[in-house]
Order: C-alpha cells, then sequence, then structure tokens
C-alpha cells in the first residue's frame, strides 16, 4: 500500500527529467501558520519519496515576499495600514528586532523546520527581482503582452485593456505595487500610471517591479526547474492560477508545468485561519503541545484535499489518543480493526516519522498526564503514580524511573513539557484542579462523610487498581443509597474543593496513600 505522498512520487519518476525539483512557497504577510505551510510538509514528504525511489530531488521554498501588504496582520497597530499595498520585502520590523517585516515573521517559521526534519533551500522573491533572475522573463513577458493577454482574457469575463501589461511597477512616489499600471515600455524601460496621480518610468532591472502573479509563477516553474508543487486549493479552481499558469508556462516559456498537489485550507475551532483576525495555529505552537510527528500525522493522515479542522482543546487529548494507538499498531502492541486498516495507519505512521524508532517507544497517557502533572511536577512521582494506574506495560512493573533508558526518560519529560504548556494555554477550566493543601470549607450530607470514611478504611487495608478501588466505591454508595454523582463529588470537594475532577478511583491512586486516608477522615 502506498501513501499519497509516495503515489505522487511514483508518477513522477515517469517524468523525462534529470532532477526533481518539489517547490513551495509562502506568502509573508503575517504569522506563518500551519495551514497556509502545508505545503513544506507536503513538498518535503515527496521530495524524500522520490529519493527514497532511487530519484534525484530538491525541495525548495520561495518567499513570497516581493508582494504588496493586503491586510495588516495580527497583532500589529492600525498604524500599519499605512504600508498597505507596499511590498513586504519594504516594510519595516514591526518590533524593530529585525530586518524587516519579512524576517520577523518567516524567522520563527524557518526555526521550526529542523525540528521536523525538513531540509530545504530557501529564496526571497524580494531578491530574486533584486539580483535580475526575473530580467530574461520580464523581457519575454512584455514582449509577449499580446498572447499572454489573450490567454488571461480566455478565463476573464472582464477582458484586460488593450495596454496592459503583465507587470506592476513599485510607484517610486507612493512605494506601492498594487496601485500601478504599467501602459508602455521601451528596451528595459517600463511606462507607468500610479493611482497616487503620479506618472513615471523604471527600469525593469532595477528590481523595482514583479510579474503579475500567474506569469510570475510560471517563471519560476521554469527558473528553479519545478516538477511537483503543493497549493492552497484557492490557486486550484478552475480557471484559476494553476489553469493560467500552466497554459503561460508552455505557451510563453515552452515549459511543462509542475505536478500539481492542490491541499484543502485548515480551520482552527471550525473557523478558516486569518493572520489579519489573529486565527491560526503556527507550527511552533504545535511543538509546545505536541512532538513534530503528531503534526504530521495530523497533515498526513488523510488526503490533501481532504477537510481538516484543528481544535488545540479537548479534542487534542482525543487526536494524541488516536496517534498514540496507531503507534502501538504500528509495532504490534495493539491490533487494528482489520488487515486494511492496520496497512493504512502502518503506513501513515511511518509517512509522520522523521527519525523511525527500531523498537516502541516509551509512551504514556497524555491524557493521564494532564492529571498527574496537576498532582505533582516530580518525574520520579510522576512514574510511581503511573504505576499505581496501570498506565505502564506489564514488563515495566517491577521498575523504578531511575530504571528507564535515556530514550525513555526523555520522552517522558517531553510529554510532560507538553502536557504543562496544553494546561497552561488550552486546557478548559473543567480539566483544571488544585490539591487543597488544607481540607476545603465544604458541605457534605451525612451519607457523603460515612462514603469517605469508609473508602478510607478499604484503602487503608488494601492496596487497589484503579478499576478494583472503582467497583468498591460503587459497593459501598449503593449500600449506602448514595448517587454516584454525589459520592464522587464528596471526593472531589474535599481534596480539589471543586465539585467535579478526573475519574475518581484513578484520581484518588494518584495521590499519597497517607494524606488521602487523613483528608477522608478530615483529619488533614
Ligand atoms: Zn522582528
Ligand atoms: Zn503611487
Amino acid at each position: 500500500m502506498k501513501h499519497w505522498t509516495e503515489r505522487i512520487a511514483s508518477d513522477l519518476t515517469n517524468w523525462d527529467v534529470e532532477k526533481h525539483v518539489v517547490a513551495s512557497g509562502t506568502s509573508i504577510s503575517g504569522s506563518i501558520h500551519i495551514g497556509n505551510s502545508c505545503d513544506v510538509f507536503i513538498a518535503n514528504a515527496v521530495g524524500k519519496s522520490l529519493q527514497k525511489l532511487g530519484e534525484d530531488s530538491k525541495t525548495i521554498w520561495i518567499a513570497d515576499d516581493h508582494d504588496p501588504l493586503r491586510k495588516v496582520p495580527y497583532p500589529l497597530p492600525e498604524s500599519y495600514e499605512k504600508y498597505l499595498g507596499i511590498p513586504y520585502s519594504q516594510i519595516p520590523c514591526p518590533e524593530g528586532c529585525c530586518e524587516n517585516f519579512v524576517e520577523h515573521f518567516q524567522k520563527p517559521f524557518l526555526e521550526t523546520l529542523p525540528v521536523f526534519g525538513i531540509d530545504l533551500e530557501t529564496y526571497s522573491g524580494f531578491k530574486m527581482y533584486q539580483d535580475g533572475i526575473y530580467n530574461d522573463y520580464i523581457k519575454k513577458s512584455l514582449e509577449r503582452a499580446p498572447k499572454i493577454r489573450e490567454i488571461f482574457n480566455q478565463y476573464r469575463e472582464h477582458p484586460l485593456a488593450e495596454d496592459w501589461l503583465p507587470y506592476n511597477p513599485i510607484c517610486n512616489e507612493c512605494g506601492r505595487v498594487n496601485t500601478t499600471t504599467a501602459y508602455n515600455y521601451q528596451g528595459n524601460t517600463v511606462y507607468y500610471r500610479c493611482q497616487c496621480g503620479h506618472e513615471g518610468e523604471m527600469d525593469i532591472k532595477s528590481g523595482n517591479g514583479k510579474l503579475t502573479w500567474r506569469v510570475e509563477w510560471a517563471a519560476r516553474w521554469k527558473i528553479f526547474g519545478v516538477t511537483c508543487e503543493p497549493f492552497g486549493k484557492d490557486h486550484a479552481a478552475s480557471g484559476g492560477s494553476y489553469d493560467v499558469s500552466k497554459v503561460i508556462s508552455k505557451e510563453i516559456f515552452n515549459y511543462r508545468a509542475p505536478y500539481p498537489v492542490p491541499y484543502e485550507w485548515i480551520t482552527l475551532k471550525g473557523d478558516a485561519m486569518s493572520k489579519s483576525k489573529g486565527v491560526f495555529f503556527t507550527p511552533g505552537q504545535w511543538l509546545e503541545i505536541g512532538t513534530p510527528e503528531t503534526l504530521n500525522y495530523f497533515l498526513f493522515r488523510s488526503k490533501p484535499l481532504k477537510h481538516k479542522d484543528f481544535d488545540p482543546g479537548m479534542s487534542f487529548l482525543d487526536f494524541i489518543d488516536q496517534y498514540d494507538r496507531v503507534e502501538r499498531i504500528y509495532y504490534d502492541i495493539e491490533e487494528a480493526a482489520s488487515e486494511k486498516e492496520m496497512e493504512k495507519l502502518k503506513k501513515i505512521y511511518e509517512v509522520s516519522q522523521i527519525n523511525m524508532a527500531d523498537s516502541a517507544p516509551f509512551q504514556t497517557s497524555y491524557r493521564f498526564l494532564t492529571v498527574a502533572r496537576q498532582i505533582t511536577d516530580d518525574l520520579e512521582k510522576i512514574f510511581q503514580i503511573l504505576k499505581r494506574n496501570s498506565q505502564l506495560s506489564e514488563d515495566m512493573e517491577g521498575m523504578e524511573y531511575t530504571d528507564l533508558d535515556e530514550d525513555a526518560k526523555i520522552r517522558l519529560g517531553s510529554r510532560l513539557e507538553n502536557v504543562e504548556n496544553w494546561l497552561d494555554k488550552y486546557a478548559p477550566e473543567f480539566v483544571k484542579f488544585n490539591v487543597q493543601e488544607t481540607l476545603p470549607e465544604v458541605q457534605l450530607n451525612e451519607m457523603q462523610e460515612v462514603f469517605l470514611l469508609q473508602v478510607a478504611d478499604l484503602l487503608e487495608k488494601n492496596d487497589y487498581n484503579s478499576q478494583e478501588l472503582h467497583d468498591q466505591m460503587y459497593l459501598i454508595l449503593k449500600e449506602l443509597g448514595l448517587k454516584p454523582q454525589k459520592a464522587f463529588q464528596a471526593i472531589y470537594k474535599v481534596i480539589i474543593g471543586k465539585k467535579q475532577g478526573p475519574r475518581a478511583a484513578s484520581f484518588v491512586l494518584s495521590l499519597d496513600k497517607d494524606f488521602i486516608i487523613k483528608r477522608f477522615r478530615k483529619e488533614a
């Protein structure tokens, strides 16, 4: 069974090229999030698959940093509106910490890529213009403007003006690039009008302008020899950017358009990610709460055009449970529902890995750690809590924390760190608790008090696992004629001063036994 990224790579092996270039690109219009950086992850996976198939291949990333600012990104102040229409490359760093706006937003993104095992050559659209890499393509596009206009018009309702040119100079007066119209050219000189009232001329070799997007995209394919490129589905619409650039690539630049991999946007809790509204989630934010492999898994578990929604709240715990299950299936610790499911899940797991472990990595339940971590931050104590709650595999039963190998310690430590961040940033209030050092002032009825006393007696005499304690507590509450909800409320009230909390039996076992017995007897 092939993963979809492998199927693309395998299709590409039929192309008669010396080397494959898988391209990705991102508009630097604000923070780069998991939605608009999808193509980087897909491009990297396809590139790696190509290499596995013995093909020469590289992955490139182009920052679309010469495009005009269209909306002020979150969290920049309104004062940035004065830069609307100005190329990102010409806007200052909002916090004065970097060379400019572009560096400010692309740096955090590029810095996370090695963690994801993503290795790519990076290019700046702005620099490409400055360095004259587009010069021949600009000249050719100006010469072939009538043909390009004709191609564009095939997809347009309202035809372009007769003197339209596929090039936008940056206005010498107001600095904007989306307000200028080039209407004539001679040699390397382009004549333009700007909405600000300025009329001017500029030299295409100065780099102070850019090709119309669809022409630029096609030019870029040929410049880099791109053979495959993932892109957001907005470019993939019928008659959209890809369709038009494909024709231009062939007709104007005599180059075969790359293998397209359109992908669906990722929504955040049902909302479209928006850099201007501040609705986004970045790969860096992901790494605070999960491993890089889990983001890969999120992106690769379904086909690229399948809708994906991300919710870092409670659903994230379900998501991690699912990932852990797939990991156990991969290492034959757990069985999948069917042979077919097993094959599929193993493949997705494999594609998501950055460095494949030889044997099943040490696993602890993320969900369980969200409880344990609120009881203590001491690793050895947490290990004890895991043991008392049968959270470890059988072969680890006799082990202490210090017996763990280095890899297991690192995994436990980093998962705890992820859990801490999740609790801090995304956990809903109802999962948060604080074990009260002294008995909180709470009202219990007589039956609830008797219930706690009887549980305390049992705990004093026995060593239970969580299922056994759970069963014992049910026997007691039934005998007392107490509703389960009321009984468990009593437990939460005296320990954390709240009416609800984590699963009661396992929670009780997670805490120090002497402490619990005393607390249930109101002695501490
Ligand atoms: Zn900065
Ligand atoms: Zn102007």
